[in-house]
């Protein structure tokens, strides 16, 4: 279960659960975070073609099927492989892969080497591509396909109408009764949805609703609800025996259970409660507090967003986090941006709209942290009339209570006060200073597909479903473009990524951070042993950016003796990472297309915009360690 509709595997989870009893059989083709959903009820194989996908779901069994080529073009799994695998019969099977953009159709040319199967359900059948797979599937097997809408998505059921009829009348009432509808089309043109609906009108007395299909500029028609699956059925064969261009039997699945708000409320407050402006999460590490502005009401956020406030600061050690969770947030109207001073994040706030809302994280324990320059910064933008909220909170100790250091729990949590702030602050969207070296330039050495990572994949949707998109604004900039942007609007001086210095307007210039950034702007800098120590280890972390930085000490004329330590960077030193300067443009896929224009005009007034050409993609420094 793979992109996007946090929703939509709701619904389909639900429906699977309607359908088999725990304990059933499901083979899924393309995995990814909801596999994990899956593996609580069933037991699962996972057919999956992309390797780091492999082992995410440690209870599933996954069969690696690389994608091979077929003679008209269009790509499936390797069928050599799949043959000596799959299982021999299966509850479900569940088609969610390969990903849409190489298309799912092959599936019909191996329906002869699938399990036996009692239910087949196909993902995204709103899409043009899975539509044709639906009529295959329906051509080949004469099986009646069942549709269910969800948020403007929709999932498709193959199975004999004995299974359906097997039903609990619980199950029945749920999800067909009153909600079966008969879909027709696709229709050219109104003049043709008219005349079908006259003629049948006059012949059957139904009245219809019209809808826009799939297949492009072309008109859908539905009828009222039927009283039963049984009698959608009935009728459903009839129409198709007399030759109507029957699509399939639709439903509604927003008939299960929805938990209302002000119910959910209660067992929110069951963890979370709030002492004049102090809120605390009682969680099972410690109580993890938040001093909140004296005008934010509990009463007054939604019940999503202290779930996912819980979820990005604890889902890496409790996985029942989005157990019973259908989100209902609807989005306020205003970004905002988990804002921490440095160079990547003001860079970020550089390049965003101008009512960006800025939200600073302050630990209010005592560490190694400093937030001096930080806050130097903040009372500088104060003065030239920005507001920034502060929001202080202990929740960095939460990882102390795992084995490690205080820091962040997941890559989000950064954002933490942020979203609780969000109904408070009317806030839509949140954006992070991700750069480059942690998105498309993994570790700063080799390069990925940064919306094919579990990350993106289980982040954007889980976001987007509480009402605030996620926007990454500078994801294509690399640190050296990050600085240069934040040069152009001369703030280089009070952004300080250094977290060690206290004296404000100083940073310590022994530590990682100040190596690369100081060399870069020309600062002094000293070797100590935190450099040396990266410096020797591999990969070279941020690798790319730190060779570029050598490149411009050499450039400077400094003495770089200390470089003779390591024979392999002198041999690395000598390529060309001048692309760092520029906009890497793929990224903004990972801006909502409200702002992109915006962004993306800033950005490349700096940084030239540069594509899928880029020296970058494919590249792999330090291959020998893996
Ligand atoms: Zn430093």
């Amino acid at each position: 279960m793979g992109f996007g509709g946090w929703a939509l595997q709701y619904k389909t989870l639900q429906l699977m659960r309607v359908l088999v009893s725990n304990n059933g059989s499901i083979l899924e083709f393309g995995s990814g975070e909801g596999t994990n959903e899956l593996a609580k009820y069933f037991t699962v194989t996972s057919v999956e073609h992309d390797f780091n996908w492999l082992g995410v779901c440690p209870s599933s069994k996954y069969i690696h099927a690389p994608l091979q080529s077929n003679e008209d073009g269009t790509q499936w799994y390797s069928t050599d492989v799949l043959k000596d695998k799959l299982p021999k019969e299966v509850d479900i099977i569940f088609v969610d892969g390969p990903p849409g953009f190489i298309g799912r159709e092959p599936f019909i040319d191996n329906l002869n080497i699938m399990p036996a199967y009692k239910f087949l359900i196909l993902d995204d059948t709103e899409r043009e591509s899975e539509r044709r797979l639906v009529e295959k599937i329906q051509n080949k097997t004469g099986l009646m396909p069942i549709s269910f809408k969800c948020n403007g998505r929709e999932f498709t059921l193959f199975c004999n109408q004995s299974e359906l009829l097997k039903l609990s009348p619980t199950a029945k009432k749920e999800w067909f009764q009153e909600r079966c509808r008969l879909r027709f089309g696709p229709f050219k043109g109104n003049e043709n949805s008219n005349r079908f609906i006259s003629d049948v009108h006059e012949d059957k007395g139904w009245m219809f609703n019209e809808y826009p299909s799939p297949v492009s500029e072309s008109i859908q028609l539905e009828t009222g609800a039927f009283s039963s699956i049984e009698e959608a059925l009935e009728i459903a064969q009839d129409c198709q025996n007399s030759g109507l261009p029957l699509i399939d039997i639709v439903s509604d699945s927003d008939l299960s259970p929805i938990i209302n708000a002000k119910d959910d409320m209660k067992e929110i407050r069951k963890k979370w409660s709030q002492k004049g402006n102090i809120l605390t999460l009682k969680a099972e590490e410690l109580d993890v507090n938040f001093e909140m502005p004296d005008e934010w009401e509990f009463e007054n956020t939604h019940p999503d967003l202290f779930r996912l406030a819980e979820f990005v600061l604890r889902h890496p050690w409790d996985k029942t986090l989005r157990d019973d969770w259908n989100p209902s947030r609807k989005p306020g109207s205003l970004p905002a941006l988990a804002f921490s001073g440095g160079v990547d994040s003001t860079a970020a706030m550089c390049v965003m709209p101008k009512n960006t809302i800025l939200g600073y994280h302050q630990r209010n324990f005592e560490s190694l942290l400093d937030h001096t320059n930080a806050i130097r910064m903040i009372e500088h933008l104060r003065s030239k009339g920005k507001t920034i909220h502060i929001t202080k909170s202990n929740h960095e100790l939460i990882r102390t209570f795992h084995g490690k250091s205080a820091g962040f729990s997941s890559d989000y949590a950064c954002a933490v006060h942020l979203i609780l702030l969000a109904d408070h602050l009317d806030i839509g969207s949140i954006a992070v200073g991700m750069p480059l070296e942690n998105s498309y330039l993994f570790g700063g050495y080799k390069y990925r597909s940064f919306t094919n990572t579990w990350f993106w994949k289980l982040y954007a949707p889980l976001f987007k479903s509480v009402g605030l998109q996620l926007i990454q604004p500078i994801s294509g900039c690399s640190e050296i473009l990050t600085m240069n942007i934040v040069r152009s609007e001369g703030l280089e001086e009070y952004a300080q990524s250094c977290l060690r210095s206290s004296s404000a307007g100083q940073v310590c210039g022994k530590c990682w951070k100040c190596f690369r950034k100081n060399s870069l702007l020309g600062l002094p800098w000293q070797m100590s042993n935190e450099i040396k120590t990266f410096l020797a280890k591999r990969p070279l972390k941020m690798a790319v950016s730190t060779l570029y930085s050598i490149q411009k000490m050499i450039e400077r004329g400094e003495n770089i003796d200390w470089l003779d330590e390591y024979p392999d960077l002198l041999e690395l030193i000598e390529k060309d990472y001048s692309w760092l300067e520029n906009h890497f443009k793929m990224s903004e896929e990972l801006i909502p297309r409200m702002y992109k224009d915006e962004i993306l005009e800033k950005i490349h007034a700096i940084g030239q915009p540069i594509g899928i050409d880029s020296p970058m993609v494919g590249m792999k420094l330090f291959e020998e360690v893996e």
